[in-house]
């Protein structure tokens, strides 16, 4: 057995047995690990304090088996850093936060680390517990985490012909295809949907779509939802499910 100690944060929490827990954690050194706490939820005389939220970031240490990293680590020690209380004052704080966890988990493999995506993800948590408008950092969120996994797709140009769209009329959005597709060659592609140009000069321009999310959008409106809606439908396929949360961030 190996000791290896780590920043992380709770991106999902199941109950095991009585006294156990099973957490999924974004570590910052070492990605997505799946660890088990033992006695976590019995009592305070425990190493543990009373048990750790969803959400919640701290420093651990794990006892992994090297040979079988498939398998559960074991949580060894939890020191809560911050719990992020702005979250809970807010339902579309709490439910931005989730959306993140729960993306996140569905699109990292176990043990493969993204230390520049955990940033990103506490720079979200961190902003939602003040944030009045939750869907521009979530939106940056999105991006950030689609170039994380390589799955950032192609706005710029139409994916099957390679030419730049026309700037008037219908445009297409394939996620299987993994860009736009232009009016002459959206017939050939059944899984497809409309895109919102308003928001295309946030996804294509020469920034990073994190940061022109970040500095450019004007804050809640029809805008950044069509941005959110075309992200989470390419993340929906990514995950090949449609995420729980996502509507709870937009109506439609
Ligand atoms: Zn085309």
């Amino acid at each position: 057995m190996a000791s290896i100690k780590d920043t992380g944060v709770t991106l999902r929490r199941l109950d095991f047995s009585e006294s156990s827990q099973v957490m999924v954690f974004f570590t910052r050194a070492h990605g997505k690990v799946r660890a088990i706490g033992k006695g976590i939820k019995r009592s305070t005389r425990t190493r543990f304090a009373v048990g750790i939220d969803l959400l919640e970031v701290g420093d651990m240490v794990l006892s992994v088996r090297q040979a079988r990293q498939e398998a559960l680590a074991t949580l060894v020690e939890w020191k809560a850093q911050r719990a992020l209380a702005g979250l809970r004052e807010r339902l579309g704080r709490l439910y931005a936060a989730q959306y993140a966890a729960e993306t996140t988990t569905a699109l990292l493999e176990d043990w493969d680390p993204h230390p520049l995506l955990f940033d990103g993800l506490l720079t979200l948590l961190d902003g939602l517990c003040t944030a009045e408008a939750v869907l521009p950092p979530t939106v940056a969120y999105q991006a950030l985490l689609l170039h994380q996994v390589g799955a950032w797709p192609e706005f710029a140009v139409c994916v099957a012909c390679r030419r730049t769209p026309a700037t008037e009329g219908d445009l297409y959005f394939s996620s299987h295809e993994g860009g736009l597709l232009c009016r002459d060659c959206e017939a050939g592609h059944p899984e497809r949907r409309l895109v919102d140009r308003r928001g295309l000069p946030l996804l294509s321009g020469s920034e990073s779509p994190e940061d022109a999310v970040t500095t450019r959008v004007p804050g809640e409106g029809s805008i950044v939802e069509g941005v959110f809606s075309l992200l989470n439908y390419h993340l929906a396929h990514q995950m090949g499910r449609e995420p729980l949360l996502a509507c709870k961030l937009v109506s439609r």
